[in-house]
């Protein structure tokens, strides 16, 4: 089995504004201009999808969004639907992200509705899983990462691997704590086999992202875990020498 690429994906969050998206695009297309080693992909606040799209052409960064919709159009005021993503040149979506699930109330079933509109749509969910730190010290990492995660592995196991996982520990995510590469990898593995167990060869491609205060130090040795095949950033992925970096670090 060829080995799996790699995928490094900045999420922006709510952050930017037309000038500091201009430069930091093009602090960044001045540092990975021709970069082949790993896909990389910017997932940019909605607002932003046209400008920053415009900018990624024919470049080498995938242009993302940080959620959509799991329904196709409506009366859903303030939600944007895939289809509308679609027509930017958005690739990728992420679904799932612990803030939106924490700050916006969304359940398993949830998520999994949106992984499977964004599916639908022809583009690709980065489907965030991850416990918080009461659950990993009260011993629950597995069954919280297992219950997020079958949500989805109930779709099947083909539509679960035609996405991207990525294993973002909450008590990692923008607190500059990075779970270790044995923490990690641990999870990683687990959310393998796991998958595995309803397909083996889907489980032997799946891209297993990693996301938790990556930083340009620690890139390299987690993305050198077997089952962690590239990284979800967040605060570092608002700065360009940084983000190329890590981008670099996964090649
Ligand atoms: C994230 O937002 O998904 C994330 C991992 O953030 P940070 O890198 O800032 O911890």
């Amino acid at each position: 089995m060829a080995a799996r690429r790699k995928l490094v994906a900045g999420n922006w969050k709510m952050n930017g504004n037309l000038v500091a998206n201009g430069e930091l695009v093009s602090g960044l297309q001045a540092q990975l201009g021709g970069f082949a080693g790993a896909d990389v992909a910017l997932c940019v606040p909605a607002p932003y999808l046209v400008q920053v799209g415009g900018l990624l052409k024919g470049g080498v960064m995938a242009l993302g969004a940080q959620n959509a919709s799991e329904h196709a159009s409506g009366a859903y005021t303030g939600e944007v639907a895939c289809a509308m993503l679609k027509e930017f040149g958005v690739r990728y979506v992420i679904v799932g992200h612990s803030e939106r699930r924490a700050l916006f109330g969304e359940s398993n079933a949830q998520v999994a509705a949106k992984f499977a509109a964004v599916l639908a749509a022809g583009l690709i969910p980065i489907l965030c899983v991850g416990e918080t730190l009461a659950e990993r010290e009260a011993g629950t990492t597995e069954s919280v990462v297992a219950g997020q995660l079958d949500a989805v592995l109930a779709l099947g196991a083909a539509k679960l691997g035609a996405g991207v996982v990525a294993y973002e520990p909450v008590w990692a995510i923008g607190t500059g704590k990075t779970a270790s590469t044995e923490q990690a990898q641990a999870v990683h593995a687990f959310i393998r086999t796991r998958v595995a167990k309803s397909d083996a060869q889907v489980a032997a491609r799946l891209q297993i992202l990693y996301g938790g205060s990556v930083k340009a130090a620690n890139a390299q040795a987690l993305f050198g875990c077997a089952d962690i095949d590239g990284g979800l950033v967040g605060g570092a992925s608002l700065q360009a020498a940084e983000f190329a970096a890590i981008c670099k670090a996964a090649a």
